[in-house]
């Protein structure tokens, strides 16, 4: 296979879904992690063509969703200063913090702008010496080295007006996280794909080793996401736990070294809070201390945020596969793209935005 139509093809998806439906006896709980890969499915009907006894649910791999609460109200208070630009992706804009979002606060008359890379930050510095840009760095291992990199040229260069408000997340400490919990039901994990372009495999031979879950690495298109289902339906049918990698044509074993190292440069491991999930250990990366400089949470004193989410939303459960969207009795009702309660309904990863796009006709009432 070469080309992406090929990762399409209505003909290819049928033999796999056949396939899988032979191969399964048994009920099987399969989490997908990246919310990217959520959207496929539900976009496709992917879930639908599966046996009953396969359920999936979805995983916590969509930065916007899991970045905490606080962080939002701090870039919402930094924004609002008028010595500070603030920059951020795009999808950030409308995440709901605990009274307002970016968006209301550029509306407000915060200087608040879109960039569609760090390095666009970095630009915006130089252009404006006389003001401080803060970015709003977050993300997994795939934005990781882009940021890192934002960082260490702003450093080459000796600018001194730009900072980054950070908040990584990582992919392993998660799934190990979801494989302690005293509720856990998944299984089998799929992957993600871009994660595993960057960082390699290896890291999931742990977990696998120490939960016996098995772990396929799995692509974006619909018929990545059937071949690892059935991937993962093949090993727990044998009674295997093995790590496997669907995503050949993108992850290597070793991954990308040199966006590993840059990362590793300017960013070290520490315990990292994931909205509605709370604190999870050595699952974030925060700026070195060498980078202090350039880390805003240490430059600008926005005093202690501490907030709560709001009661209704149950997306910490949906983040972590003990809830469906439409478990929510805010979905589609209280809570819309338009009108968002929370961040997966908001970001374009998140599960119950895909819920809401593609299964319209699910909508609680
Ligand atoms: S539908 Fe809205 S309120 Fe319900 S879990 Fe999703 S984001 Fe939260």
């Amino acid at each position: 296979m070469k080309y992406l139509d090929e990762y399409r093809d209505a003909r290819i998806a049928r033999a796999l879904a056949a396939e899988i439906v032979q191969r399964t006896t048994q009920p099987w709980v399969l989490m997908e992690i990246c919310g990217g890969q959520t959207h496929t499915l539900m976009r496709y009907g992917i879930d639908e063509l599966l046996p009953r006894e396969v359920e999936l649910v979805h995983g916590p791999g969509c930065p916007v969703c899991v970045t905490p609460l606080e962080t939002i109200d701090k870039a919402i208070a930094l924004a609002r200063r008028p010595d500070v630009i603030l920059v951020s992706y795009g999808d950030m804009l409308r995440v709901p913090g605990s009274h307002a979002d970016l968006f209301r606060a550029k509306a407000q008359g915060a200087d608040v702008r879109i960039a569609y890379s760090p390095t666009e930050a970095v630009k915006i510095a130089r252009s404006n010496p006389s003001r401080s840009v803060v970015f709003l760095a977050i993300g997994f291992e795939t934005t990781a080295p882009a940021n890192a990199m934002a960082a260490w040229q702003a450093r080459r260069e000796g600018l001194t007006n730009f900072s980054m408000l950070v908040s990584h997340v990582l992919v392993p400490p998660a799934i190990r996280a979801l494989m302690t919990a005293v509720n856990k039901r998944v299984q089998g994990f799929i992957a993600p794909g871009h994660v595993c372009t960057v960082m390699g495999c290896g890291e999931y031979e742990a977990l696998v080793r120490d939960f016996g879950v098995p772990i396929v690495v799995g692509g974006f298109e619909p018929v990545d996401l059937l071949e690892a289902i059935l991937m993962l339906v093949k090993q727990l049918e044998g009674g295997e736990a093995k790590l496997e990698n669907q995503y050949v044509r993108s992850v290597s074993q070793q991954g990308n070294l040199p966006a590993q190292q840059i990362m590793a440069e300017v960013f070290e491991i520490t315990d990292q809070k994931w909205r509605g999930i709370g604190s999870i250990p050595q699952s974030g990366l925060r700026l070195r201390e060498e980078y202090a400089s350039y880390d805003a949470n240490r430059i600008f004193d926005v005093g202690e945020i501490t907030v709560d989410e709001p009661s209704e939303c149950v997306s910490a459960q949906v983040l972590q596969g003990l809830k469906k969207p439409t478990d929510c009795p805010a979905f589609g009702v209280r809570c819309t793209p338009e009108n968002p309660l929370g961040a997966p309904m908001v970001s374009t990863e998140g599960a119950c935005a895909a819920y809401y796009h593609y299964r319209r006709h699910a909508v609680a009432t």
